[in-house]
């Protein structure tokens, strides 16, 4: 049985969408309701909820529920839609692309799509050395990938990666993520030569980044031993594990460490790219040149598309046929990635990701000081995080509790943290400064209510 969504009617183009924070009935409201109840009667209930109203419409920085509420969306679904959900330019793109054709396999019928967005990826990576991409579906695929290309390279077999890592949920993939429940209990065994050793995690340990990656390195030397070490993988700001910014200089010692021993470098950044920090990608900030970028998520406004892009040197150590996928840099993707890509510089939306982070560190600055629950401000550009504590521990069901309120109130926020215990709030780039200003109006009121 097939039905639509029950008053799903007048469809307006999203740039249109009144960008407004309204509320006409509880959230969930009735229809969300219905659609609820259909959900758990067939629906897999592993799969995460974060809020109970289903959508039907979503633009700039609201998205609309089937009842008609307006949400102010401080998730850009995971930080997808980084140029706004159905970004005009985004669905002009891909309407043209479906007309044409919608899949050859670019293994077996080759498109320019695909060689355009390797080429732009070519230019907006770090480095200007000579480089190779490979086009995947999801974030946890391109970190497999990364992972292949980087032991072909070494012929080593050690992958290292980092306390509070999420790197994504196959089996590989999960191995690399540090976090057990949800995403790794009973799932074992897991993918065998992944080593952990701590991270920089300022707000925690207090360590220098020089510090903290003396720690690491002297942990990879005497666990694993570089010589049999292929890469190193690191998100530059890690994402789920709660927004945690290492201290400056921690990056690039283990680049230094990395490049020493002939160690594959590779950033995920898959949660920090497409100008969500202000750069293109986080690890600019810390002026390190990844061997390999790991990238998804923002890189083509919602449609599945990702990335391994590098050295040609290393990506081009596996041999022809070593490296592909069925609906790998789909051409309906890739017109997005293009679109999306043209976007960010028109709209110059990096710079727009550096001023809504400052309206956001301002206003959190400010509720830090109202409440004492709020432990630390963090994160870069427009990826900003506040750790909650109560007496010194991680306070996971207040920070459930806040984030609940938010959504009665009509603002969407996502919780993050190996703890549970950190906020973040990842809005579109093209959010207007009045509906930020409003959700962090919200999440002081949410703060109160919750305690
Ligand atoms: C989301 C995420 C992944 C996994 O991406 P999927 O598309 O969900 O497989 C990997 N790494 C980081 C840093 C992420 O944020």
């Amino acid at each position: 049985m097939v039905s639509t969504v029950p008053g799903a009617g007048e469809l307006q183009p999203p740039d249109s969408l009144p960008q407004q924070r309204r509320l006409v009935t509880e959230i969930p409201g009735p229809r969300s309701r219905m659609l609820g109840a259909r959900r758990s009667a067939t629906v897999a209930r592993a799969i995460p909820a974060t809020i109970p109203a289903f959508i039907d419409r979503a633009g700039g920085g609201v998205v609309v529920d089937v009842d008609g509420n307006s949400l102010i969306d401080m998730g850009s679904g995971i930080a997808v839609t980084n140029v706004g959900n159905a970004s005009p330019a985004v669905v002009a793109a891909v309407t043209e692309q479906v007309g044409r054709f919608t899949h050859t396999a670019f293994g077996v019928a080759p498109y320019e799509g695909y060689v355009a967005v390797c080429e732009a990826l070519a230019a907006i990576t770090p480095g200007n050395h000579e480089k190779r991409s490979l086009l995947l579906n999801s974030g946890a695929e391109a970190v497999e990938n990364a992972v292949k290309i980087a032991r072909v390279h070494t012929g080593r077999p050690a992958v290292v990666v980092v306390e509070h890592a999420f790197h994504g949920r196959t089996n590989l993939a999960m191995a690399m993520t540090a976090k057990a429940t949800p995403y790794k209990r009973g799932f074992g065994p897991f993918a065998p030569e992944i080593y952990r050793v701590p991270t920089s995690y300022p707000f925690r340990d207090g360590l220098s980044g020089s510090a903290a990656a003396a720690r690491a390195t002297a942990l990879i030397d005497s666990l694993v031993g570089a010589e049999l070490t292929a890469a190193i993988v690191i998100e530059p700001i890690q994402g789920e594990g709660g927004f945690i910014v290492p201290a400056p200089g921690f990056l690039a010692g283990l680049a230094d460490y990395a490049a020493q021993h002939g160690i594959v470098f590779i950033a995920d950044e898959i949660q920090t790219g497409f100008a969500r920090t202000g750069d293109w990608f986080a690890i600019e900030h810390e002026s390190v040149t990844p061997d390999l970028v790991i990238t998804a998520k923002g890189i083509a406004g919602g449609l599945p598309l990702s990335a391994v892009t590098g050295r040609a040197e290393i990506v081009d150590s596996v041999p022809p046929g070593g490296l592909g996928g069925t609906y790998s840099g789909n051409p309906l993707a890739c017109a997005a990635a293009l679109a999306v890509i043209e976007q960010i510089e028109k709209e110059d939306l990096r710079q727009r990701a550096i001023e809504l982070g400052g309206i956001m560190s301002e206003r959190l600055h400010a509720l830090a000081g109202q409440f004492s629950e709020i432990g630390e401000v963090r994160g870069r550009g427009a990826m900003m995080a506040i750790e909650l504590s109560h007496e010194g521990a991680p306070d996971a069901a207040f920070t459930s509790r806040v984030a609940a309120q938010c959504h009665a109130r009509g603002v969407l926020v996502l919780t993050a943290g190996t703890d549970g215990n950190v906020l973040r709030f990842l809005p579109p780039l093209v959010m207007p400064d009045h509906l930020l200003q409003e959700a962090m109006d919200v999440l002081g009121e949410s703060l109160a209510a919750a305690r």
